[in-house]
């Protein structure tokens, strides 16, 4: 339990992927795929944008490897999250989003505004960090939350447009 807390405090002052530290050769051995430069370039862009959705990284893989199709890219994500080396969400409403970070039981606040998505660590740290009132019978592996609202940028947005408003009918 107390490897748990321990872990978990060191996660918070890492909220995105370190993209240095991102080889991706290593990742796709890891997990046991072939390595090819489109595939590379995937893992890549996902280190830079993580909850990009595919156009976002197919826009991306297209500079690093010209000829690379939007379908190729879709296929790499397929096998990735297939392998486990990628875990896809999707918010309501919005294509599936895809990122490194797996197996750490993240949730994620989701901007209704502008769309922004962030990640949440999870305040337990183990999976699942929620009990439903009744499993009906169901072995529960993991719990994902989605929190939904404004983010800050929105927010004051929202702010100042409704000063002025309010200044301009004064
Ligand atoms: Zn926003
Ligand atoms: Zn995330």
């Amino acid at each position: 339990m107390t490897q748990n807390k321990r872990r978990l405090d060191g996660m918070t002052t890492t909220p995105a992927i370190d993209t240095d530290a991102v080889d991706a050769t290593e990742r796709l051995r890891g997990v046991g795929l072939r390595v090819t430069d489109s595939r590379r370039a995937v893992v890549d862009a996902l280190g830079h944008r993580p909850h990009a959705c595919a156009e976002e990284l197919f826009e991306l893989v297209a500079r690093a490897v010209p000829g690379t199709s939007l379908q190729s890219v879709y296929n790499a994500l397929g096998d990735f999250v297939d392998a486990g080396l990628v875990r896809r969400i999707e918010p309501a409403g919005r294509p599936g989003l895809f990122e490194l970070r797996v197996d750490d039981n993240h949730h994620h606040l989701v901007c209704s505004e502008c769309g922004a998505v962030v990640d949440v660590d999870c305040v337990v740290g183990d999976a699942p960090c929620l009990t439903p009132s009744d499993t009906h019978g169901f072995v529960v592996h993991a719990a994902e939350v989605t929190f939904w609202g404004v983010c800050a940028r929105c927010d004051s947005a929202t702010r100042r447009a409704s000063a002025v408003a309010a200044s301009g009918s004064a």
